[in-house]
């Protein structure tokens, strides 16, 4: 039997559809909003009548251009750059750039759609949006990478700003690369401005901003497994990627007493039996941001399985933390999990978890919690990135990491006010949504019909 929770959710999805043809991951994570969000909007008129929800899903403005650069062997290349400037009723849009071969404009429509809800978590004022380019860094030098991205500003500086539009890095776009287009702003615009998050500490950076993701994740972690009555610490725990999110997810793993047991990238992944220590992720980081070889590389050194071409989620574990890319855990390898015992989900990485997947697991009791609650420690820290360039101050790290931590542990919070279910299991899917929801949809009661 259809309900009509279902099939007012199915009637909204194929007007999402018609309007956005052939954007399947922006279909898939507005789907994942529209469905907590449209029976609240029953209890609340007042967001019907305005018909806010239509209107969040669509973009504020959209620029696509043209990225022209040149190779070292003096080839003429093209790339595709893109900002999506998704919402910025609660400050202005905020949201990091991608730099990947697969990125699309439904990519970055998911992208920013997800932000906006994340960053109205975290009660700082941000909005939100998300950019990038079809551009791969991988394999190419670093004065490629300078070339490219001195290009890619020489467009996107003219819509941006500190108090406009504030990107920061996102895959493929770490320090190296927010150095370089912070360095084309400031020559394009003769000012000094903290118009982009993730800087080197040396030019206006904030401490831990590169441990934050990975870091508030174990915060947010630590908070689901507490109202348990339990903790991290001797759990065995699956980890994907090896990139910024993943290296930082494991430090913090390590730090509460876990033991992180895999890590991968887009070949494969290992299983280190023995858990992943300070010195192996330190040979870990090493390969992945000076070297920039490959994760077989790890189990050559450390002498434990490679598995070429496979995701870790066959491997049981109490706690799994997908932090790569989108739709990398789906139903079967969730299915894989619930037999395995694994107790708790929890995304790094921005919507890894397919819909069947998330059903699948909540069925199954695990707690699930969705990326833009669980991985909102990186967007928080730029936040406070953008205040410590505002008021021209650095914090040192204790702050930092403490206002983190408060942070994490407030999404906690909201999730749980806004998740509860009848019989006092939290749905923290449904809480992210309503509490990041509720903030926005009043900001935009509240400023008319714009
Ligand atoms: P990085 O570029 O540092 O690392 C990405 C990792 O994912 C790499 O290990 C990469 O492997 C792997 N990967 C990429 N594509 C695939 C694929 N198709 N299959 C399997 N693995 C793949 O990015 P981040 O760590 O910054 O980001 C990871 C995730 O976290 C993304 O979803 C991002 O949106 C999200 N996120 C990041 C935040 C941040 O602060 N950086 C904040 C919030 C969310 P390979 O090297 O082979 O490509």
């Amino acid at each position: 039997m259809i309900t009509a929770k279902q099939s007012s959710v199915t009637k909204f999805m194929e007007l999402v559809e018609k309007r956005n043809p052939a954007q399947l991951e922006f279909h898939q994570a507005v789907y994942e909003v529209a469905q907590s969000i449209i029976p609240f909007m029953d209890e609340h008129p007042e967001y019907k009548k305005a018909n806010i929800l239509e209107r969040i899903i669509e973009a504020e403005r959209i620029v696509i251009f043209r990225v022209p650069w040149m190779d070292d062997e003096g080839n003429y290349r093209v790339n595709r750059g893109y900002r999506v400037q998704m919402n910025n009723a609660i400050g202005p849009f905020k949201g990091g750039l991608r730099f990947h071969p697969n990125v699309t404009l439904s990519i970055l429509k998911f992208l920013a759609f997800e932000q906006v809800f994340k960053n109205s978590l975290t009660t700082l004022p941000m909005g939100g949006g998300k950019g990038g380019s079809d551009f791969d860094p991988k394999g190419k030098s670093d004065n490629e990478v300078m070339r490219f991205c001195q290009s890619f500003m020489t467009e996107l500086f003219r819509h941006i700003g500190k108090d406009t539009d504030v990107p920061a890095g996102d895959i493929g776009v770490g320090s190296r690369e927010i150095g370089y287009l912070f360095g084309q702003f400031k020559r394009l615009t003769n000012e000094f401005t903290g118009v982009l998050t993730g800087k080197g500490y040396a030019y206006g950076g904030s401490l831990i901003r590169p441990e934050a993701t990975g870091y508030g994740l174990l915060f947010f972690v630590d908070e689901m497994l507490k109202t348990k009555g339990d903790s991290i610490k001797a759990k065995k725990v699956v980890i994907s990627g090896s990139g910024n999110v993943a290296q930082y997810a494991i430090e913090k793993t390590i730090a509460f007493g876990g033991i992180p047991v895999t890590a991968s990238d887009s070949d494969g992944f290992i299983y280190d039996p023995d858990g992943i220590d300070t010195d192996k992720l330190a040979f870990l980081m090493g390969l992945k941001n000076k070297k920039r070889g490959r994760i077989y590389e790890y189990a050559e050194e450390y002498g434990c399985t490679y598995f070429e071409g496979e995701k870790p989620w066959k491997i049981p574990c109490d706690v799994a933390l997908p932090c790569a890319v989108q739709n990398e855990l789906d139903e079967s390898d969730a299915q894989l999990l619930v037999n395995h015992g694994c107790k708790l989900v929890a995304e790094g990485a921005n919507m890894p978890t397919t819909p069947d997947a998330i059903t699948l697991l909540q069925q199954n009791g695990v707690l699930y919690a969705p990326g833009k609650a669980s991985n909102a420690g990186g967007v928080a820290v730029s936040g406070l990135e953008m205040t410590q360039n505002s008021i021209r101050l650095y914090w040192t790290r204790e702050e930092v990491e403490n206002r983190l931590r408060g942070i994490m542990q407030n999404i906690h919070k909201q999730c749980m006010q806004y998740g509860k279910n009848a019989d006092g299991s939290v749905d923290y899917l449904k809480g992210a949504n309503l509490a990041g929801f509720v903030r926005v949809a009043d900001a935009m009661l509240a400023e008319g019909h714009v």
